[in-house]
């Protein structure tokens, strides 16, 4: 599919902004009617009574019964018809699989090419390290390390799938055992990092081709199963217990920022979205997120990106304090989404945010 000519059938002033009913899909949807667009929602049947409490919000509903409908001939369709734009959000490939993702026949705001990238860990770290952007260190299994590191799976998704190791040889260990269950196929595929210890800050950017900035539009903590919750349980009994932390996200905590770290924060952004631009072009359109660990030095690394909407953003659905400062009104990153859409179609520019 060529997006122009996919647009070449489309009426630009009636654009239709489309996404699964899931994780940031409210935000979005509310941004989009802020901005004048139509809007559409593809949800399951079953959460379709929830969505449907929202139906101010929403001009049309594709029901399915499995998120890799997404991609038949009927629900492609049917969003063509209503001139749709399709935004992905950070549960979107893990909904409707890589294939579908990356060949979905829809104009996409956002790099189609970086699914790949995010769906492989050692292509993520790669790709940060280019960038200039201070990573963990890592390791393959069976190389020597000191100090602890978390284990993560290929296909670990939100937490699940990591696990935190003392010892080469206890990663041996575990992945020979994971092995023999089938849960691991291939070990050289599993990314051991260092374990960072500090405080997690996850930064929301948004990067605007047609205005040719980086914006940061927020920040979040994550409330973490039970790794957060290991915290009211004391040192001690806790080791008594054998207790593992997983690191299953439960919600978000909103975060400012010191002031003074605001300048490195954005240098970040912009090494990341020149990375993307040079790697994969045309570049990042649009929002992502750089996960990071603030260590007591004030020192960033960075052990993880989404090049996609992060459901953080959710806390900032009136605005962030940062997307105030640069737009005076209430600019979620759903709505960000659909002022740089209405600026890309009053511009003649809709090509430039669409992959
Ligand atoms: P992710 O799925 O990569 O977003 O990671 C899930 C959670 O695992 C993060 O929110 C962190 O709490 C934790 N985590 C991941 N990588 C590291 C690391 N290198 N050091 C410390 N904690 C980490």
């Amino acid at each position: 599919m060529y997006v122009e000519d996919v647009l070449g059938e489309y009426e630009l002033d009636r654009l239709t902004i489309a996404t699964l009913a899931s994780h940031s899909s409210l935000q979005i949807v509310h941004g989009a009617k802020a901005e004048g667009f139509r809007t559409a929602l593809v949800a399951l049947r079953d959460r379709y009574w929830f969505y449907g409490q929202f139906s101010h919000l929403v001009d049309r509903f594709v029901v399915v019964d499995s998120w890799r409908e997404l991609c038949s001939e009927r629900v492609v369709g049917e969003l063509r018809r209503l001139y749709s734009v399709f935004v992905p959000h950070g549960s979107y490939v893990e909904y409707v699989g890589l294939d579908c993702a990356t060949s979905l026949p829809l104009p996409i705001f956002g790099l189609r090419s970086l699914y790949g990238v995010e769906a492989d860990q050692w292509a993520k770290v790669a790709l940060l390290r280019e960038a200039g952007i201070p990573v963990p260190r890592v390791y393959r299994v069976g190389e020597d390390f000191e100090g602890v590191v978390i284990a993560k799976l290929p296909g670990a998704k939100g937490g699940r799938g990591y696990f935190v190791v003392r010892s080469p040889q206890e990663v041996t260990q575990r992945i020979e055992s994971l092995v023999r269950l089938g849960l691991v196929e291939n070990p050289n595929e599993v990314l051991l990092q260092e374990y960072l210890v500090g405080v997690t800050a996850y930064f929301h950017y948004f990067y605007s081709p047609i205005l040719g900035r980086t914006e940061i539009l927020g920040a979040d903590v994550r409330y973490e199963s039970d790794v957060d919750g290991l915290r009211r349980v004391p040192v001690a009994l806790s080791l008594e217990l054998g207790l593992e932390p997983t690191f299953t996200v439960v919600g978000n905590i909103p975060l400012v920022l010191r002031e003074s770290l605001l300048p490195e924060v954005l240098e970040l952004g912009v090494r990341f979205v020149r990375i993307t631009q040079e790697k994969l072009p045309p570049g990042i359109v649009g929002p992502f997120c750089l996960e990071s660990v603030v260590d007591r030095d004030l020192r960033i690394k960075v052990f993880e990106f989404s090049g996609r909407i992060v459901a953080g953003t959710n806390l900032y659905v009136d605005g962030s304090p940062y997307s105030y400062l640069y737009w005076g009104e209430p600019m979620s990153t759903g709505r960000r989404i659909a002022r740089e859409l209405r600026l890309a179609v009053e511009r003649g520019q809709l090509i430039r945010v669409l992959t």
